[in-house]
């Protein structure tokens, strides 16, 4: 392919992909201070989040802005664009992303950092923010894996929304705005911005450890019920509307880093849902988003009023990432699946992680969905703490178990557990990667014993660097910007002076870790005392199997 006609193709590309989209709201498209939302994720999957569109409404929506979203370029024109000098741009005017007063990426998992240095050095931006001369575009990030650790990207970003954007970002775009008109330098922007709550500056709030005030803002129950609005056949829930009920989660599972970083459980007022179904147009399929969409108090009700409309429904988790999903059972937003999430074939093990759910509750509910099904997704993990082989043999046992109730294709994710930071299990060690691919070997092969079952596993070496850069400290940042270079993982930890191997012990939890200067709302000896809560109940199992092998040998 010729340069001009790539240039041409990846330009039409993104005009066919705005054409196609259709939008219940209507933003400014001037305004004198100048936006970007930028995903460091494709189009289609970031606009088939509901905290995408909702972020970019509140910044579309502010007087005076405007603003445009960048996404992630797919594979063939991201190589174009690197191979040929041409920046990342923005959907709406194809500009570039330094273009702006403010640029603010999304991260969603902790996938996204090298793919937000990426888009950076794409377009020219200087990665590190003290040697952004120029003071715009300002750099923010916001979102649950930068809340919950924002160390990684410390260097590059100028700043962080430490929580949800709903109570911050109004303070933040009018501090901008105002001081950028009265052409105040960026260390009196950053200094002002430090000032607001919930705003992490890294070089003002310079010495992690030291401070302790930035606390993580949440928006209360009046802020949410939000429902989307932009809709495109090339998002990857196309013709569906997505209704927010809940936020937060009632449960307490603790390995969930978005279940305690989204805490408090917040639940949509049946009224206000009401009224915003009510006033729904043109949809034909409502998506009910929560958690755990089952767990509204009104949820019968909900769905009245939505099927009084005549709207089809399905209850949805929050894809947050691939460790958070629905307490019970809740549907796939784009197939008719029903979708269990027990992550262990085994009660005590789940007991012990802290989910509260036991075998039967979740084979009985789904036995009740079988009719309208057409297939069955069930979620696991291994390597979780305390796990036995016994445990890992429960999950073959659990599938055998549904598969025994239903000739519906059953499809089977393993994922390695990640210690994630403000979680109960952030101390714990990731399994080594040596151990996962064996229990791998050993389940896949009992799953294709089975019958219309088929299994994806995760990537046990992925799960190593995925868990470096979730408990990772400044160092990470080096280790990005060396990889960014085109080195493998392993060299640029290497080169950035990081043990890789040191997310495979368990850490003393008396030690603290560089994101602990942030206040979530709640501490770290509540996760301690949860951590130690769930060692006790195993030394208790282990004492049981004790006495019970003990008995056996006497008899
Ligand atoms: S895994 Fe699911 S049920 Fe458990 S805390 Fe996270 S969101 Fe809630």
């Amino acid at each position: 392919m010729s340069r001009k006609p790539a240039a041409e193709y990846y330009a039409e590309r993104r005009r066919r992909l705005l054409d196609n989209e259709t939008c219940n709201l209507e933003f400014s498209t001037k305004g004198i201070f100048e936006i970007i939302l930028a995903s460091p994720m494709e189009y289609g999957a970031t606009m088939s989040s509901l905290r995408f569109q909702n972020t970019f409404r509140q910044l579309a929506s502010w007087p005076e802005t405007c603003c445009e979203r960048a996404f992630y370029p797919e594979m063939d024109e991201y190589h174009w664009r690197s191979r040929y000098g041409y920046p990342s741009v923005t959907l709406e005017s194809g500009k570039s992303i330094k273009q702006s007063d403010l640029l603010f990426f999304t991260p969603s998992s902790e996938d996204d950092y090298i793919r937000i240095l990426e888009m950076m050095s794409l377009s020219g931006i200087q990665l590190k923010s003290a040697e952004r001369v120029i003071k715009w575009p300002l750099i923010i990030a916001g979102g649950t894996t930068v809340t919950a650790n924002p160390m990684p990207l410390a260097e590059f970003m100028d700043a962080f929304v430490i929580g949800e954007t709903e109570p911050s970002i109004g303070p933040v775009l009018d501090t901008i705005k105002s001081l950028g008109a009265q052409g105040a330098s960026k260390k009196k922007l950053l200094r002002r911005l430090a000032t607001l709550p919930g705003m992490y500056i890294p070089s003002i709030h310079d010495i992690p450890g030291k401070v302790s005030s930035i606390m993580r803002q949440w928006a209360g129950s009046d802020g949410m019920g939000m429902t989307s609005y932009i809709h495109s056949p090339d998002c990857i829930n196309r013709d569906i509307t997505m209704l927010e009920i809940s936020r937060g989660c009632p449960f307490n599972c603790k390995f969930c880093q978005p279940g305690y970083v989204s805490l408090p459980y917040r639940e949509c007022k049946l009224e206000e849902l009401e009224s915003v179904i009510d006033e729904l147009q043109d949809v034909k399929i409502l998506a009910l988003i929560g958690s755990s969409p089952r767990s509204h108090p009104d949820i019968r009700k909900i769905i009245k009023a939505a099927e009084k409309k005549g709207l089809e429904i399905v209850l949805c988790s929050n894809k947050y990432d691939d460790q958070i999903h629905s307490g019970e059972l809740h549907d796939d937003l784009t197939e008719k699946s029903i979708v269990l999430s027990p992550e262990t074939g085994n009660d005590f093990l789940r007991k012990v992680i802290g989910k509260k759910l036991k075998n039967k509750k979740l084979l009985d509910s789904m036995d009740k969905h079988l009719e309208s099904a057409e297939k069955i997704k069930i979620y696991f993990m291994i390597g979780l703490p305390f796990e036995t082989d016994a445990d890992r043999s429960s999950i073959v046992d659990f599938v055998k178990e549904v598969r025994s109730r239903t000739d519906l294709p059953i499809e089977v994710y393993v994922n390695p557990f990640i210690p994630k930071p403000w979680t109960a299990f952030q101390w714990s060690p990731l399994a080594n990667p040596t151990d996962l691919r064996d229990w791998i070997d050993i389940l896949s092969g009992e799953f294709r014993k089975m019958k219309k079952v088929k299994a994806w596993f995760g990537d046990p070496r992925e799960a190593h660097i995925r868990a470096l850069l979730a408990r990772g400290d400044h160092r990470v940042s080096r280790a990005l910007e060396e990889k960014l270079s085109g080195v493998g993982w392993n060299t640029a930890f290497k080169n950035a002076g990081i043990n890789i191997r040191w997310v495979l012990d368990e850490v003393d939890p008396e030690m603290s870790f560089e994101w602990s200067f942030l206040n979530m709302g709640f501490g770290h000896t509540r996760l301690a005392r949860e951590y130690h809560a769930s060692i006790s109940m195993n030394q208790g199992r282990i004492k049981d199997l004790e006495k019970a092998a003990e008995k056996e040998e006497l008899d």
